[in-house]
């Protein structure tokens, strides 16, 4: 089985960032709903800076929500993601896609929003990271500063 949300995932985060006439005229909200995960990417979007938003429009990042559970984070971030990986088996994936953010629901629900917060930032940070440099290589700390790089406070006190 393979899910196809890509298109649907690109409207809701345009719709976030503020492209509100381009998602509606996507027409695609109406045959998906993801209340736990629109929650956590709505927080995170409010804690991004203006770099950190647009980051997420980039059309080589794709979002997925998956309806099983993974020995992993609740949310993780595959990059560069490929058709042999295994992940592939069950997203559609886009031929632009290099990153993968999937979330993986059974473990949402299971995780407290503190806790899916906390990974969510660590993995967009990771995705960010790869997104400035498809060189960077899986480094946990870097992610985390790059978080921080591109949240809304960081912004605001470098002016
Ligand atoms: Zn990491």
């Amino acid at each position: 089985m393979q899910i196809e949300q890509a298109a649907y995932w690109k409207a809701f985060l345009a719709l976030r960032v503020g492209w509100e006439q381009w998602a509606l005229e996507q027409g695609l909200f109406d045959a998906y709903s993801f209340p736990e995960v629109e929650e956590c990417l709505d927080e995170a979007l409010q804690e991004l800076g203006i770099a950190g938003r647009a980051a997420l429009l980039d059309r080589r990042l794709q979002v997925a929500v998956v309806p099983f559970s993974d020995s992993t984070d609740p949310v993780w971030a595959y990059f560069p993601v490929h058709r042999r990986r295994r992940i592939a088996r069950h997203v559609d994936l886009r031929p632009e896609t290099r990153v993968l953010l999937v979330f993986y629901q059974p473990d949402m629900r299971s995780h407290s929003k503190e806790y899916m917060m906390n990974k969510l930032r660590h993995h967009l940070g990771h995705v960010f990271l790869y997104l400035r440099n498809s060189k960077s290589k899986e480094d946990c700390p870097a992610a985390e500063e790059e978080w921080k790089r591109c949240t809304f406070e960081w912004e605001s006190s470098s002016d």
